[in-house]
């Protein structure tokens, strides 16, 4: 079987285990005569799968007690304005504009009230990102909005800031890559389609004092409450996706937990830019280097005619998925959890001989 090396931002390559593990079970899962995907939400079946994955990530990320895990549709996107529906009580909340992601949950938070930008990286093409202890929330905010990982602006935050209001977490292109202080957050959510799965389900992790904001004349499905107390089984949740989330988050469990999984992480994003660092500014990161994200490398070559030709003979080698997003051009190799250390090994050596 050939399969390549995928460094797509996301959807994202997934562990080979998982996916043959879903293939055995597509057909027939587990001697129940039919697939998973056509069993009811409320069967006995599904809901060990629903409650394996929710355990799961509260002990992966050492969830304390207190905070929900919701499982909700609609992509991380929708979180831009489930977020300060729910949230911005005060007509008021904060954001760090740290890059393309965070510029679309700042348009979004705007229709709700009055936003204060507290960090502006513009100016700097989002190549850089403040000090965690610079940032301070203003009066009155109701949260102060953060984005761990800019996906393709290829910055990410080391340490996270402390902050008055509740700090909120757009995590999805990092969760479960390395573990975090979750107590100091008020929301964590995450598309799952980089770092956890299939795209279809959004991971909600929210501190319970914060679902009494939530106004009474949201639409229902728009409510955080709405799937707190109902575990996330309100409506027909995305059953095939959690079950994909489930064998992954087993998965971690199997390869060292999440301090295993981060010191992978660490090993695959050093050697990479350690190669770029190597090339006597062939290759060359636009990153501020103590914001380089270890799940997005983004690097430039001395001009745009080489950065095809690079992809392009990558692509000929079995390594896919390495064009810089549209906006900003150049090369990102995403190098989530499931892409082995032999995915970027044989990228280094292609890059090597590239150079040569
Ligand atoms: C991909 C991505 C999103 C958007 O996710 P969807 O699930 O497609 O809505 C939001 N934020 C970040 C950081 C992302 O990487």
């Amino acid at each position: 079987m050939a399969r390549v090396f995928n460094f797509y931002a996301g959807p994202a390559t997934l562990p080979l285990p998982v996916l043959e593990a879903a293939q055995a079970d597509l057909v027939d899962y587990r001697g129940s005569g039919l697939s998973l995907i056509e069993t009811s939400h409320r069967s006995n079946d599904y809901d060990e799968v629903h409650a394996s994955a929710q355990r799961l990530i509260r002990e992966l990320l050492g969830v304390p007690d207190g905070y929900s895990v919701l499982f909700l549709g609609g992509g991380a996107t929708m979180q831009f304005g489930m977020i300060p529906m729910n949230l911005m009580t005060t007509g008021r909340s904060d954001l760090v504009l740290s890059g393309v992601w965070a510029q679309k949950a700042l348009d979004d938070a705007k229709k709700y009230g009055t936003v204060s930008v507290v960090y502006d990286g513009s100016d700097t093409k989002f190549s850089t990102l403040p000090a965690a202890s610079s940032v301070a929330s203003t009066r009155d905010s109701s949260y102060l909005h953060i984005t761990s990982n800019e996906t393709i602006d290829g910055i990410q935050w080391k340490e996270f800031p402390t902050v008055d209001a509740p700090l909120v977490a757009d995590m999805s292109s990092d969760i479960l890559s390395r573990p975090v202080p979750v107590e100091r957050f008020g929301l964590i959510y995450a598309g799952a389609q980089k770092n956890l799965g299939p795209a279809g389900v959004t991971i909600v992790i929210i501190r319970d004092d914060l679902l009494e904001r939530s106004p009474a004349d949201l639409p229902i499905y728009l409510r955080y409450p709405t799937h707190a107390k109902k575990d996330s089984l309100y409506n027909t949740p995305p059953v095939f996706p959690i079950y994909i989330v489930n064998l992954v988050l087993q998965w971690i469990v199997d390869n060292g937990g999440l301090a295993g999984i981060a010191e992978r992480n660490r090993r695959k994003a050093d050697a990479l830019y350690q190669a770029i660092a190597d090339s006597d500014g062939f290759y060359r990161s636009p990153v501020d280097p103590a914001v380089r994200s270890d799940m997005n490398v983004v690097f430039r070559l001395p001009d745009e005619e080489q950065e095809k030709k690079f992809v392009a003979g990558a692509a000929e080698r079995g390594m896919i998925g390495l064009k810089g997003h549209r906006s900003v051009g150049g090369v990102r190799a995403s190098i989530y959890n499931a892409m082995p250390e032999a995915g970027v090994e044989t990228l280094i050596a292609y890059m090597n001989e590239f150079h040569r």
